[in-house]
């Protein structure tokens, strides 16, 4: 056994591709192990994101919206077209390509930044030493000064709703239906829940969405989750709070899904149905006896601040450890990790990472909500920009939602941005500049922006924190 590499990498997401790249950038010899295999039956990159998550969702969603738009946004444009007609295998296609375009990329940036991929399984042994199993069963034992664990995560599966392959599926079997389901049930009103209902409701499906918590979007502004829920209603997504799926039965090419809420317990037939109720750490067949690293109780891996587990040397990045289950994050983490080995002092600013949920409109936010302020007893002022009165908002027919900003009430500090609105996940990155640089909300308000752009709303919300908005009546006026 002998030293072959000095940073080996296990999983290539969006966590350990990145931090495979960053290091090997910082002139370490890397090597990134990675297990999966794509469609084509070939050892894939790009982890969970790329292959079936972020990449494959928002290409259906593009291509989903369009068919929309073109179904019912066109005529009070002025542009009449023939009924648009709906070739789902294209459809599929397309998102299949651009999943090949880009794992097959990440295999290109390996190369040229000399990063070997080692395309099978690794585990941690103990004194950081990873034993590596290809496909076809050999297995080899490297040893390495630093080791990254980035194995991400999977779909939380519930005892009532079992996945059957065909009718009850995970997210991953919900980018492949081969057919537009006429009844489509989903558990779990969350970020998938609701971008991929968004995408099955758009090509024709009556989409049910089964939510246990009593709040919508219970993570986010309140305020801006009621908006959100009263704009996804208004297109056609029936959403049960406070109901809980109690069991589930295969009926033919049927499945009848039995529930309880507060109106009593109730059974329904679907033609399909998703489970999207979380994600959990992934970590089987990682860990050896003795290596060292810790879980917690729900099974994330235990590290520091900085990403790094109980033994020196070993970090762990990403979904598999503390932390909103984000690609992003995940990256950030993999990036300051290899600046750590490198000797830089690199962080993460996790109060600043932001969420998007990409529906149409979008939603997106940073930092506290209104409801985490008033639990911390911070004082706050809160602007509020709709874009019903956003000129450009309106020339696009997208005047649904609004910008929400809260500030604290002695500094003026910006503590948090909530979004429901056109390009809200794009204008987020505004707010998190500005609040990576500390602005407060005159600084955004003194702030020139072009007119007219939806970003506009954030200037204006800006003003509002000061009753200083000029496009509408200011709820507090202040000279
Ligand atoms: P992963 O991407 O899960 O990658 C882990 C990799 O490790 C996998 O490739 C796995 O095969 C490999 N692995 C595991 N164990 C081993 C082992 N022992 N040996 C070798 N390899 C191993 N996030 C966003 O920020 N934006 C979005 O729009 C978004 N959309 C999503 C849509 C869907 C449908 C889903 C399911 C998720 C979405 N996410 C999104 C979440 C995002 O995909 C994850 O947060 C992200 O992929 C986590 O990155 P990671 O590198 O930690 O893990
Ligand atoms: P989620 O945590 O966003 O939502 C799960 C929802 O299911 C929650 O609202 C929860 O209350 C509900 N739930 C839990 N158990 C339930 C039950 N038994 N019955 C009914 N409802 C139940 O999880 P997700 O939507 O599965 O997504 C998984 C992860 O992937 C998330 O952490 C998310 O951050 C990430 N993701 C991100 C994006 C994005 O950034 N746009 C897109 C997709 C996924």
């Amino acid at each position: 056994m002998s030293q072959q590499f000095d940073v080996i990498v296990i999983g290539a997401g969006p966590g350990g591709y990145v931090a495979a790249i960053r290091a090997a950038q910082l002139g370490f010899k890397t090597a990134c192990v990675e297990k999966w295999i794509g469609k084509d039956k070939k050892p894939s990159l790009g982890g969970t994101c790329l292959n079936v998550g972020c990449i494959p969702s928002k290409a259906l969603l593009e291509s989903s919206h369009k068919y929309e738009e073109a179904l019912h946004g066109l005529e009070l444009h002025g542009v009449l077209v023939a009924k648009p007609k709906l070739d789902l295998g294209a459809m599929l296609n397309r998102k299949d390509s651009i999943v090949s375009n880009l794992t097959g990329g990440i295999a290109g940036l390996f190369k040229t930044n000399g990063v070997t991929h080692l395309a099978g399984s690794g585990k941690l042994l103990a004194n950081k030493h990873v034993e590596f199993t290809n496909h076809q069963g050999a297995v080899e034992v490297f040893e390495t000064s630093y080791v990254i664990l980035a194995t991400g995560s999977v779909p939380v599966n519930i005892p009532p709703a079992p996945l059957t392959g065909d009718l009850i599926v995970d997210s991953t079997g919900a980018l492949e239906f081969s057919s537009v389901p006429k009844k489509l049930g989903v558990i779990g009103g969350g970020v998938i829940g609701l971008e991929l209902g968004s995408v099955w409701s758009r090509l024709g499906s009556d989409v049910t969405i089964f939510e246990a918590l009593d709040d919508f979007l219970a993570i986010a502004d309140q305020q801006i989750a009621k908006e959100s829920r009263k704009i996804f209603s208004k297109q056609g997504l029936s959403i049960m709070t406070g109901t809980l799926v109690k069991g589930t039965e295969v009926k033919g090419k049927k499945v009848s899904v039995t529930y309880s809420s507060q109106a009593g317990d109730k059974t329904e037939s679907f033609d399909k149905l998703i489970v999207a109720v979380g994600r959990r750490p992934f970590t089987d067949s990682l860990l050896a006896d003795g290596c060292g690293v810790n879980q917690d109780e729900r099974g994330f891996i235990e590290v520091n601040d900085v990403c790094e587990t109980a033994i020196p040397g070993v970090y762990a990045i990403g979904d598999v450890v503390r932390g909103p289950m984000l690609a992003h994050k995940g990256s950030e983490e993999g990036v300051m990790v290899a600046e750590r080995i490198a000797g830089k002092h690199a962080e993460v600013n996790y109060d600043t990472v932001p969420s998007v949920i990409y529906t149409h409109p979008e939603v997106a936010w940073v930092g506290k909500t209104e409801e985490q302020l008033k639990q911390e007893g911070v004082a706050y002022n809160v602007g509020i920009f709709p874009f019903a009165a956003s000129g450009r908002a309106m020339a696009a027919n997208e005047t649904a939602g609004m910008v929400k900003m809260l500030a604290d009430e002695s500094t003026d500090r910006i503590l948090g941005v909530h979004i429901v609105g056109p390009a809200a996940g794009d204008m987020i990155a505004q707010a998190v500049i500005a609040m990576e640089f500390g602005a407060s909300a005159e600084d955004i308000a003194m702030t020139m922006f072009a007119h007219p752009t939806v970003s506009e709303a954030l200037h204006e919300a800006a003003l509002a924190v000061h009753g200083h908005a000029i496009h509408i009546a200011n709820k507090r006026k202040r000279a």
